[in-house]
């Protein structure tokens, strides 16, 4: 079994001005791991789609939370992205290239490609109440330790 090394969770209203702070807020919390740059970017790319995806489908009549949970390994960050909105009937064709429930508000439906390319691991999960979980993992690359006297 390999050790988890930090774990968090937060929670926060599902508006637009909460897509940066999320994806902010989750790369801070792996930047303890050391990961590069790249993987950074790709991680918080990820979560910015993953977001806005709750935020613009979610909750089309009232606005609900997105819980985000990060578990840290030494070499890899699984993060769960969840919402007690609407859900996803087909996950298959949810995830298709282009596929989009809103084409006429300039989306691409190209987020979970996105979500896919970027990462190691994407799961859809249906909530047990209601709602989408998406599960997403990265493994980061082995870095030499460059510290003196370690
Ligand atoms: P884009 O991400 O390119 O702006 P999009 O959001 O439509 O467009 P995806 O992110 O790939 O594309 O999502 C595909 C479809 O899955 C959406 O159009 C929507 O119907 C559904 N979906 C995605 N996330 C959720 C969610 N959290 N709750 C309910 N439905 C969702
Ligand atoms: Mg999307």
């Amino acid at each position: 079994m390999r050790e988890m090394i930090n774990e968090m969770t937060i929670s926060f209203k599902a508006i637009s001005v909460n897509e940066g702070f999320a994806r902010a807020c989750v790369a801070a919390f792996c930047a303890q791991v050391n990961p590069s740059l790249d993987e950074i970017t790709d991680i918080k790319t990820a979560v910015s789609e993953a977001v806005t995806n709750c935020v613009v489908h979610a909750y089309p009549k009232k606005v609900g939370d997105v819980t985000i949970k990060v578990e840290l390994f030494e070499n890899s960050v699984v993060i769960y992205i969840s919402d007690m909105g609407v859900g996803i009937e087909d996950f298959e064709k949810a995830r298709e290239p282009f596929f989009t429930t809103k084409p006429n508000e300039e989306r691409s439906g190209m987020g979970f490609t996105v979500m896919e390319s970027f990462m190691d691991k994407l799961d859809l999960i249906k909530n047990q109440g209601k709602g989408l979980t998406v599960k997403m993992e990265k493994f980061f690359s082995i870095k030499k330790n460059l510290a003196v006297g370690e």
